[in-house]
Order: C-alpha cells, then structure tokens, then sequence
C-alpha cells in the first residue's frame, strides 16, 4: 500500500476564515504548519459572505462598546450562549478587524475615513464592518496574503517558500488519526487523483464549516457536509446545540435551480422592507414579548430609525433571524404568500437605484442575473433557507480544545458562541477570534508536549479500506440516499418541529445508515464526485442523527429549534446543553449536561427585568445574591 506521507506540527483542516487565521496564528509561533482544504484554495464560505464582519469599533454610533456587542449576542442566543466565548468574542472582534486592516484589507469608510459598519438584525448599533456585500471576499483575499507575506519571509530564511506553511488544495480528510487517546494526524484522498494520503501531526484544528448540504434548500455549497463535526465525534469528542440551526428567512425561492440561494440581510440593514401578498409590512404582528421595548411598534417609528437611531426603535425586519424565519413561514402558510412560495422583500421603493447598486452590488447582480428581477424596478420574493449551525464540537473557549488531547476546532465546527441563534456578522468576526485562540491553542499543546504521538499504521489501514469500499461496490447509487436524507431533514427536522415528525426522521435515518453502509459507486478513482459523494454520506448521516436526536429530545421551543408541541421557551432547558458522542459511529447518543452560571461581571450588564425573561428562579435568587 503506496500512500504519500507528511510531517507537521499542525494541520489545520479548512481553509475558510477559520482555517486560515488559526493557520497564520500557529505559523506565527513557530509551528510547521499545512493548510489542508477538499476546495480550491479561495473557496469558501467565508468567500461568500456579504454582509460583514461585527465589531464594537464604535466608529458610526460611539455608544457602542463590547458590553453593548456581548448583551446583544447572548440575546440574539437566548442566553444559551457559552458566555465566556461571548465575551471574549466582544472584546477581541475590534481587534481582529484592525489587523485585517494592517494586513491590507480595504474596507468601505466612514466620511471621516474610519472603517464603516452598517446595520444588521439584533445589532443596537451599526456594527458589521465591510466591503459592500462582499466582504468574506475581502477577508479571504487578505488572509490568503498573508500566508503569501509568511512564505515570502521563509523564503527569506529557509529558501523554501513552503518551509513553514503549506496548502495542499482539493484534499479530503475522511478520518483523524489517533495514538492511544491523542491525536496523531489525519488521512484524506486527493480529489483530481483519487490517491492517498497521512498527514502525521500531533495537533489538528478542525475548521471545516457547517452541514447545510443535509438540507434541500440551503444557501449552502456543495462542501458542507459535516465532515468536522463527523471527524471530531468519530475521534471521540462531544458535539453539543445540534438542534440549533439557523434558518436564514431570506433565501431565493425562484426560479427552482436557485432556490436557497441567500439574500443578505444588508438588503434589509439598509432599508429594505417585507411584505406579504396583501402589501401589508406584517414584521410588526411578529414583536415577541422579550423584543417588545426594543422593536418600532409603527412603520413611521421604524422609518425614522435609520436616520435617528438615538430617538427611535428599530423597525421588526431588523430581528434576529430566527424571529423573521418563523414569521415569513407563518405568513406563507397562512395564504398571504408571493406567488413563488415566499414573501416581498422590497428595496426598490426604499432606496434611489444608483445607491440600491452601490451598496448591493452583488443582490442586484444575483437577481439580474438568475432571476431576471430588477432589484431597484421591482421586490424580491424570498423565504427561510437552512444558512448556518449553531451547534458543533465543544471546546475550550480559551483555546479551542476539544475533550480530545490535540484536537482543536474554530468557525462554524464549533459550537456554544452563539447559543441557540447567531447573529448576522457574529460568524465572520467569530472565524477571527476564535481561528486565533485555536492557532495559539494547537501552538501551546505542541510546546508542553513530552512525547509526539505516533501514527499507527493499523488505523492507516482502516481508514484506506473504508474509503475504498464504496468504489466498484454494486450498491445503491449515492445521489438518491442524499436526496432522500436531504427531504426527509427538510421536510421533518426542519423550521417548524414535531415530536412525531422527527420520530419519523430518526427511522428514515437509521433505515438510511444502513443504505449508507452499501452505496456503491461506479468507475475509477480519478476525479470521481459520485465516490467523493459516497465518502461524504456517512458524515451527513451522522450529524442529522444529532441534530434529530437533539430536536426530539429538547422539548422548548428557542432560537434555531421551533417545537410546534412546546411554542415556548423553558427557562429549566436553558440551562441544559445536549451533548452528543458516538462509541464506533454507528448510533449517537445524546446526554444532558447544565452549563455553568454567567459570571458576575456579566451578568450584572443586564437590568433584573431582562434576566426574568430567560433565567430560573433559582438562577434569579443567585443574581439578587450578587447583585446587592
Ligand atoms: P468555511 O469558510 O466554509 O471553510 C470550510 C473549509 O473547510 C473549506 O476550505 C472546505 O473546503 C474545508 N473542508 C470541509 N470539509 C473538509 C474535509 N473533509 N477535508 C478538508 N477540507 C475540508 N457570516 C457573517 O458573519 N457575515 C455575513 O455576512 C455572512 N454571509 C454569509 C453568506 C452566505 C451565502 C453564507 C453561506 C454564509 C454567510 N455567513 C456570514 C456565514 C459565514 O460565512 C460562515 O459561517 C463562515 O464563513 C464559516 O467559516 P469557516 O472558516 O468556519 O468555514
């Protein structure tokens, strides 16, 4: 068995936002490190985001500060929020935002040329630096050029450009390698050759983004199958939220072979508005009670609001996501839907078409282009698409450790930041602090290291023949067990939760493991995406098997989980994580686990009356204790 062979310190798998900050990070310490990515090198998702990065830099309302940015996320999250995370996201974001700056980033400015930041749901203040509605491109861009600026300087002292930081590009990690219980590396395949190869490092940082693919309609890409979540369960770490998932209310809903393709919630950041088949802006039936003093209560409040935000609340299409997701779903269910199955989302009235195109290039581009819909003539009509998961490996916030000795994990694979629903602009932000912490985490673990963990050939060899075996199998074809995966999430785990629906989901998925275990695909190793499919599917299986078991067994309805047979929130559950781990892989399971109480310096930043909204009355009794 000819398989190619590379030794690092850290191999950090992803090469999104996450990715490449951790990556620079352990680079920056000294750490020989690969970059190892199953997309090209520049894509993805973070290439994708539009609206930008949040950060508490106070540049446009100076009554911003870390304190304002931190109270919002964690009610963005409903309090579910790893808190510490929280915070040190708040703090560190203006930071890491500033350094993409002296790294050569280009962000739009302010009239007094400081970094502008707009608008974005659940935000007090104009927050989300960045590059009109490209700013993920911008970010990319500019990490990528950094690890250029990183290798030109090892050029410099080792003549060899890829001495200390290396991409290997269009490379697939299938399994993390372990040497007693720590880790020892990763085994993937060469996607153009289908070849083998080991990556022998005591320190891997899993930064490999979300699972959307398991849905039908997501604005997610092809490469978001939940293989770092998969990876880090099958090297024994915990998962913890995989109920949580975010609904963006805002995808495409036509024409069909677009559907689920996002639309920036800038569009309503910077004045666009939604209604439904009756012309009604039907946001404002949607305050809930623990919104209701933050939100206009009338249209002509909401309108004054963008330009007089210290007299005025915020008009309801600014929510956090969740509430708009469930909203426009209501509104469709109840008749008073587009005739495409969403809802108007309208700019073109709100804004002059020159500025429309200046703020919103790429939206007007998008719907030109797929829809043949004018953005600045006539609305959109949108609907909720599975965007983002707040759930994923539990780690330390600190440094982004796992439970497993040389496992680390940063962006959208981890989970606890954002609770039970992200804001907009808190992943971009998050890819930065946290990518960071996970690159100085992997860099600390090396260091205090006494012995390197050896890569064991038996594992070597296991993984070699699980990746093999789907190929000249005569089984089932792979795209028909995705596509019946991707139904059944959508249509049974998906906005809107029942305890019998998701029952059902489970049976599929248990019925679908096993299809899973036999699928087959024809030809050779070259360059073969129904064999990449095939590998894929027992990652996508895996987590809908969390998200499933989570959705079933928490019975409140919060953030990115609706349960139709619990319509509300439980402050008792809020404390309760759902922890999720397998023994070999072939079922989860799932236990509770009470998160630690707020720190008194934090929770002393929300008034009593907020915290009785989300807290127990025990809890309640603690802050008084604290409190006096
Ligand atoms: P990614 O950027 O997705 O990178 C994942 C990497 O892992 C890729 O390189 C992939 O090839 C690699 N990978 C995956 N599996 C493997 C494997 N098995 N082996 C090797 N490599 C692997 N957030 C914001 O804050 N602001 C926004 O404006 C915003 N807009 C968005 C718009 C869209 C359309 C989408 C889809 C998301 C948006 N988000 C936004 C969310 C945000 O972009 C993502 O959450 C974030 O970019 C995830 O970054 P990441 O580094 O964790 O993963």
């Amino acid at each position: 068995m000819e398989i190619e062979r590379h030794e690092y310190d850290v191999v950090v798998i992803g090469a999104g936002g996450a990715g490449l900050r951790a990556a620079i990070e352990a680079r920056q310490q000294g750490k020989r490190t690969a970059i190892v990515c199953k997309s090209l090198f520049g894509k993805a998702h973070t290439v994708m985001a539009e609206g930008g990065a949040a950060a508490a830099m106070g540049n446009v309302n100076p009554d911003d500060n870390w304190m304002v940015h931190f109270r919002d996320t964690m009610r963005g999250g409903k309090f579910l929020n790893n808190w510490r995370m929280a915070e040190l996201h708040a703090k560190e974001a203006p930071d890491r935002v500033w350094e993409l700056e002296a790294w050569g980033a280009l962000f739009d400015r302010t009239k007094d040329g400081k970094i502008s930041q707009r608008n974005f749901g659940g935000h007090e203040y104009p927050r989300l630096a960045h590059v009109g509605d490209r700013t993920g491109l911008e970010l990319i861009r500019t990490l990528q050029q950094r690890v250029v600026a990183l290798q030109q300087e090892d050029f410099e002292t080792h003549g060899d450009h890829e001495a200390y930081i290396k991409v290997f590009a269009e490379c697939t990690v299938t399994r993390l390698l372990k040497d007693g219980d720590r880790i020892s590396g990763g085994f993937g395949y060469w996607r153009e050759s289908g070849n083998f190869v080991v990556f022998d490092a005591p320190a891997v940082v899993l930064a490999t983004g979300g699972i959307g693919k398991s849905y039908v309609v997501t604005s997610n890409s092809w490469e978001y199958t939940g293989d770092g979540h998969a990876l880090a369960l099958l090297a024994g770490a915990n998962l913890i939220n995989m109920e949580f998932i975010q609904f963006h209310p805002t995808g495409m809903v036509w024409p069909p072979s677009v559907r689920g393709i996002l639309v920036t919630e800038s569009v309503r950041g910077d004045g666009g508005v939604l209604r439904n088949s009756d012309g009604e802006r039907f946001m404002f039936k949607y305050i809930p009670e623990v919104f209701k003093d933050k939100y206009a209560t009338t249209e002509e409040e909401g309108d004054r609001w963008y330009t007089d935000q210290a007299n005025n609340r915020r008009p309801p299409e600014l929510l956090p996501r969740d509430e708009v997701a469930r909203a426009i779903n209501a509104e469709v269910k109840a008749g008073r839907g587009s005739p495409q199955g969403g809802v108007f989302l309208d700019v073109s009235t709100r804004l002059p078409a020159e500025e429309i195109k200046r703020r919103l290039p790429s939206m007007h581009h998008q719907f030109k282009e797929l829809a043949d819909v004018d953005i600045t003539a006539e609305p959109m009509q949108v609907g909720p698409t599975c965007h983002y998961i707040m759930g994923g490996v539990e780690v330390d916030a600190d440094t982004g450790a796992a439970a497993v000795p040389g496992l680390f994990a940063a962006g959208e694979v981890s989970g606890g930041m954002h609770g039970s629903n992200r804001l907009g602009g808190n992943s971009l932000s998050d890819l930065l602090v946290f990518g960071r912490r996970a690159g100085a985490g992997a860099a600390a673990y090396i260091d205090a290291l006494p012995t390197r963990p050896k890569v064991v050939q038996e594992l070597v060899e296991e993984a070699h023949a699980e990746a093999l075996a789907p190929l000249g199998r005569s089984g089932e074809n792979p795209y028909e067990v995705h596509h019946e995966l991707q139904r059944t999430m959508n249509d049974l785990v998906g906005i809107i939760r029942k305890a019998e629906e998701v029952s059902e989901a489970l049976e599929v998925v248990e019925k679908l493991k096993e299809r899973v275990r036999l699928v087959g695909a024809a030809g050779s190793r070259i360059y073969n995406p129904g064999w990449h499919l095939a590998i894929d599917l027992r990652n996508m299986v895996l987590v809908s098997e969390c998200v499933a078991r989570a959705a079933l067994l928490r019975e409140e309805s919060r953030g990115g989980h609706t349960r139709d047979d619990f319509p509300g929130m439980n402050p008792v559950w809020r404390r309760k994580l759902l922890v999720c781990s397998t023994e070999d892989g072939s079922s989860v399971s799932v236990e509770e686990k009470v998160q630690p109480s707020m720190a008194d310096h934090l929770i002393k930043l929300f008034d009593r009356d907020e915290l009785t909204k989300y807290l127990t009355d025990e809890e309640m009794t603690e802050f008084d204790g604290i409190a006096k």
